[in-house]
């Protein structure tokens, strides 16, 4: 063969291989507190891979408990970090209950969580870093699910769950323990004191679904190095879900220079905004959504509450956006 012909047999032969798999898209969708609007308390995603595994992350308060008829099937829960925006220590009582600038929390998850409690009903397994499988497996016990649901995946290694790959990253952040979690004359102490309980380094997630994508989910961080070391140069990952808030963590402009300088995704889905992000499904003039979608250099995806958003394996949307 001359060396045009195996050139040309070579593309044949790869896409044949790979571009039907690439081709395949990870489907994204938000369940935040109001439909269609991107609202102060949300942080819940459902990833749904090629293969039909039910990825939920970071449930929160948005997701209304285990009986949320949006969750449907749920095999795999990530949880970044204790904090109880985030496992979910109160949620709604029922999808678009309260408004969307004052966020219905008033059913409380404790000492639970939103996050365990789902994970019991829905027989799902809950994928850790840090310290925190040690805490979920006991509460999975205490509530009559499987301990052995609750698994680990530390910096720097990570798991296989229905072929899907998961890795935690670090996250400057903290990740105290409610001592609500503990109760009890211990936790009633701890509170009385102000200090909360000790379940290691809050994280990150590096996610790879079976049709190559790779996400980065930054959970709450402020920037690091690693987010070049190890997010971009190690893992590639081509979406990211990013943390803009401000004040607990990296705001539109830090966040920013996470995307443009550090991370490189194709693509980002804004998150954790603290704040009214879109009135009637547009972005809000003067958010900070607005000026992080006016500071990155790739394309910015809003989270809208039940609006599914489907990712190739590259990055790209390709639906829904
Ligand atoms: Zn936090």
């Amino acid at each position: 063969m001359n060396r045009s012909i195996r050139i040309a047999a070579l593309a044949t032969f790869s896409a044949a291989l790979s571009l039907p798999v690439f081709a395949q898209t990870v489907k994204v969708t938000p369940l935040g507190g109001i439909d269609g609007e991107f609202c102060p308390q949300d942080r819940a995603l459902i990833f749904e891979d090629p293969n039909g595994t039910r990825v939920l992350y970071d449930p929160g308060r948005t997701v209304a408990g285990a009986t949320d008829p949006r969750l449907g099937k749920i095999d795999i829960i990530l949880v970044s970090h204790m904090h109880g925006d985030h496992a979910g220590n109160a949620h709604n009582k029922a999808p678009n209950s309260g408004t969307c600038e004052a966020p219905d929390m008033s059913v409380s998850a404790m000492p639970n969580s939103n996050a365990a409690n789902i994970a019991v009903a829905k027989k799902s397994k809950i994928v850790t870093g840090s310290e925190m499988p040690p805490f979920f497996a006991a509460k999975l016990k205490a509530n009559g699910g499987d301990p052995a649901n609750s698994i680990l995946a530390r910096f720097g290694g990570s798991v296989t769950v229905n072929g899907i790959r998961i890795a935690t990253v670090t996250a400057m952040h903290s990740n105290g323990l409610d001592p609500d979690y503990i109760g009890g004359d211990l936790g009633k102490a701890m509170k009385e004191a102000g200090i909360a309980g000790d379940v290691g380094l809050a994280t990150g997630y590096v996610v790879r679904f079976s049709n190559g994508l790779v996400a980065y989910l930054s959970g709450d961080t402020g920037i690091t190095a690693d987010q070049e070391l190890v997010v971009r140069n190690h893992y590639n990952a081509k979406l990211a879900v990013m943390n803009i808030g401000d004040g607990f963590t990296t705001g539109p402009a830090e966040a920013a220079y996470v995307i443009n300088d550090l991370v490189k995704p194709a693509s980002v889905i804004a998150s954790h905004a603290n704040e009214v992000g879109t009135v009637s499904g547009k972005v809000r003039p003067g958010s900070k959504t607005e000026a992080f979608i006016k500071a990155v250099k790739v394309p910015v995806h809003v989270p809208l509450s039940g609006k599914t958003m489907e990712f190739d394996g590259a990055g790209k949307c390709t639906a829904g956006c």
